[in-house]
């Protein structure tokens, strides 16, 4: 055994052999995997095998789609068969919302380059006759889904990656991972030590005791999971072609052909069962767990109707084996914030759609600093340490029990919550607030009128929260609303090299003292990694804000470049936060400081401690509704005496709470982009449009120089605005965007402004057809809507009521 590598990567499952064979691919050849058993020994020997480019998510959609293509090329360099069958399936719907989600999925495939196409429920009987028409109301058509046989593709990426260079060690077992002050690792196994420069945890289903090694509590756990295997039936048998991969999703099964007659049927029940919650036993090996057949009876009794033949059948195998779930279902993917060279590449629960994609995007991140595509669903930093254990086990379960079901878009699902919550939860709740959750962190998305239900009616189509948010924008725009702002991060950055460290890492200047001002942060590529609010409020004393989901992302790229001289810290919810926007905000607060804060002595993007009420704040005058107002924070222990003295102030100005929906359609009408939708790490700043505030002529910082190039060259989209012929559906995200009938761009938000009484949207579309105004049209549950784009934001375009 070696004693020195770059890399260990720890696993010899699908996904660990993927990584290796990448980074061998890539040009890294002194690569080593270990595994304890034989390659495959977790979840992969026992798995189905199954593939598909469907992923709620469109950038996971477009690695599954690498990855199913790229079984070929391993097959090829080792000359081991994957034991390809591209036979093409079938997504069906029972329902009509089952029908507009497969409609959406055929949308948007038209924008990622997927083949998928709708079908009537009589051509999909004629593609696969097993089918019981009567229970159906269409269809989606894939060309890209078949299965493979995961033993044998978990060893051609691992003969690959030797042919390349690598080694694999099997019979190994990492017992310890222990830092080096150089930044690299001891690899302790029980045949030896390795001195490895990076490691990678690809431990599937031990990845929660892999990170234990690291004092990692990753939020993985293993969930058991059957399937069947019939005994032949004679349509199947019969047929000259191999039967199509079908997924019924109000059957919530999955199923294909199995050998020469047989099918192979898996199901997510609704009551899935946990394995080893806690601790996964090392000595667990190539063993299957016992069967249950109960638990997924009501599946199969509804699938055995659906398809009529398979219920004569009978079964000839069952097989139950644990396989990981992270809380949404995405893979763990990156670099561990706080941890020099500790990778995970784990969580991975469709590893032979996702497993190629993981790989070639974590060998990028490792050698190029860069994913090289946008994994932001998959990245390990969407969590933090709120997610304990038990929270993960809630959200693993739910995960597991809606597999199949829909999902519609902004529906909250409940388990694990409330998790994280601020001193007002309570007392907003009273007020009629329904919450969202994020980062685990509770926040109000709108209010319900006092007799009216508490509850959203989940739906692609505008719903019960349509006519709740209406008011809520109009007493913004007419009077003041007041909205819970806690969810946003907050960042104290300190010490002599503060600005120095902000200065690098920002695109924009610095402010002064008492100012406030917007930056971009972008990669070395000059690719978007946050945008921020930036005050300074004394020598060597900064205030950040950004958004409260990205948290974690941004504290290990922060951490990345932090000198010495200079600290930062992530306030969390150790400062909470309130915000008054509207035209008669300036006078509420005017009622409850002692300050004048006239337009002439607070002005826009003036920041300021002040006294509010009571209460000692840090008051900016900023509002992400693009009207006047102000955000005000504070200590958590005096948020309650904060909103008490606004609310009794504002009573007389007829102030009303708004939540998370009223704002997204405030900020639309006003054209204004947010991160993880219009800003993400797939866009630069000249096509997100904020070049404005990238200020190239400061001196270098990180990414100036791409952001040169970039600004040089124009680069490829542009973020636009469209008013849009909606029918009862606005665009929500990711729908495409045509133009003159061809496909130009997606979109990255949509909703209704309230106030003007317009359907809008965001989204980028190519250079070129960026300056038309007409010809284009957005595709909305699967119909064609015109779209004229916005030359100019449809409130106030001049930017007077936020300036006055
Ligand atoms: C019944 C069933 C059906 C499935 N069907 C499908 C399907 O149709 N399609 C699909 O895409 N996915 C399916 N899956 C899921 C699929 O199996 C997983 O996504 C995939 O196997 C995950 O691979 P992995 O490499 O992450 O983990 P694993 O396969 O668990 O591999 C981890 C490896 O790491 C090794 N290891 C752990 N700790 C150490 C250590 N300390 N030292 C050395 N080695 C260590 C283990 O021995 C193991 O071999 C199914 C799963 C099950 C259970």
């Amino acid at each position: 055994m070696k004693t020195h590598a770059r890399v260990v990567v720890i696993g010899g499952g699908v996904v660990g052999a993927s990584v290796l064979y990448h980074l061998t691919k890539a040009g890294w050849r002194d690569v080593v995997l270990i595994e304890r058993s034989e390659l495959t020994s977790g979840s992969t020997w026992h798995a189905a095998g199954g593939m598909h480019t469907v992923n709620g998510d469109p950038n996971v959609a477009k690695l599954q789609a690498y990855t199913i293509n790229l079984y070929k090329e391993i097959e090829a360099i080792s000359g081991q068969s994957c034991g390809i069958h591209i036979t093409a399936g079938l997504m069906l719907a029972c329902t009509p919302e089952r029908h507009d989600f497969l409609k959406m999925m055929v949308s948007r495939a038209k924008y990622l380059g997927l083949d998928m196409e709708m079908v009537s429920v009589e051509e999909a009987a004629r593609l696969f006759p097993l089918m019981d028409k009567r229970h159906f109301v269409g269809a989606l058509y894939n060309t890209l889904e078949g299965h493979v046989d995961p033993s044998g593709v978990t060893h051609a990426y691992a003969k690959a990656a030797r042919i390349q260079g690598a080694e694999v060690y099997r019979h190994t077992r990492v017992v310890e991972t222990k830092p080096r002050p150089d930044g690299s690792w001891d690899v302790v196994t029980d045949k030896g030590t390795i001195v490895a420069e990076h490691i990678v945890n690809a431990g599937g289903l031990w990845a929660r005791e892999v990170g234990r090694m690291a004092g990692l509590e990753l939020p993985v756990l293993a969930m058991e999971h059957q399937y069947l295997i019939t005994e032949d039936v004679p349509e199947v048998a019969a047929s000259e072609k191999e039967m199509l991969h079908i997924i019924d999703f109000d059957g919530e099964i999955y199923m294909r052909q199995e050998g020469r007659g047989g099918m192979l049927i898996g199901t997510y029940e609704r009551a899935g069962v946990p394995w080893s919650e806690r601790q996964t036993p090392w000595e667990f090996g190539h063993e299957l767990l016992e069967n249950d057949l109960e638990r997924i009876a009501p599946s199969l009794e509804v699938g055995f109707e659906h398809f009529p033949a398979l219920g004569r059948a009978g079964i000839r195998r069952v097989v139950n084996g644990p396989f990981t779930f992270t809380p949404d279902g995405n893979p763990l993917v990156g670099p561990v914030r706080g941890l020099k060279n500790y990778w995970v590449a784990c969580g991975v629960m469709a590893g032979l759609s996702q497993g190629g994609g993981v790989g070639l995007s974590l060998s990028n991140w490792m050698i190029e600093g860069d994913p090289g595509a946008d994994i932001w669903g998959m990245d390990i930093a969407r969590y933090g340490d709120w997610t304990t254990m038990a929270y993960t086990n809630a959200k693993v379960r739910e995960n597991y029990s809606r597999r199949f079901r829909v999902r519609f878009p902004g529906e909250e699902l409940p388990a694990g919550r409330p998790l994280r919550t601020t001193p007002l939860y309570e007392t907003l709740g009273r007020e009629g607030a329904l919450f969202g959750a994020a980062y685990g962190l509770e926040y109000p998305l709108w209010y319900a009128a006092d007799g009216e239900e508490r509850g959203e009616h989940w739906s692609f189509r505008r719903n019960n929260a349509f006519a709740a948010v209406a008011p809520e924008c109009r007493a913004v725009r007419e009077g003041v609303g007041l909205m819970e702002i806690s969810a946003y991060a907050k960042y104290d950055v300190t010490g002599p090299k503060a600005e120095e460290f902000l200065d690098r890492i920002l695109a924009n200047r610095l402010p002064k003292e008492g100012r406030i001002t917007l930056s971009p942060m972008l990669g070395e590529n000059g690719r978007l990694l946050g945008d921020f609010t930036v005050a300074r409020l004394s020598d060597g004393r900064f205030f950040v804000i950004g958004s409260g989901i990205a948290e974690a992302y941004h504290m290990r790229w922060f951490e990345r470049f932090l000198p010495e001289g200079a600290a930062i810290r992530a306030y969390g919810t150790d400062l909470v936060g309130l915000s008054i926007a509207g035209p008669r905000a300036r006078e509420v607060l005017a009622e409850v400081v002692h300050e004048d804060v006239s337009h002439a002595a607070f002005p826009l993007l003036a920041i300021r401690r002040m006294e509010v009420g009571l209460v000692p704040a840090l008051v900016g005058r900023i509002s992400f509704t693009g009207d006047l107002g102000y955000e005000i924070w504070v200590k958590p222990e005096h948020q309650r005496a904060l909103y008490r003295t606004l609310v009794d102030a504002g009573a007389a100005f007829g102030l009303k709470h708004f939540g998370s929906r009223a704002l997204h359609s405030l900020r639309l009408a006003k054209g204004y982009g947010t991160w993880a939708r219009e800003y993400r790490p797939i866009y630069t700043a000249t096509e997100a449009g904020l070049d404005r505030f990238v200020a190239l002529n400061k001196g270098a910082f990180v990414g100036s120089e791409a952001a040169l190039r970039e600004r040089e060259s124009g680069g490829t989209y542009r973020l636009v605005s469209f008013e849009v012929d909606a029918a009862d559906a606005d665009a929500s995200g990711d729908e495409p965007i045509l133009h003159q009938g061809k496909t130009v761009g997606w979109v990255t938000s949509g909703g209704y402004a309230h106030t003007h009484g317009v359907s809008l949207a965001m989204g980028y579309v190519r250079n070129e057809v960026a300056p038309a105004l007409d010809g284009f049209s957005i595709e909305i549950m699967g119909e064609g809507r015109r779209a004229r784009r916005l030359e100019e934001p449809v409130f106030d375009p001049d930017g007077m009521r936020m300036r006055s």
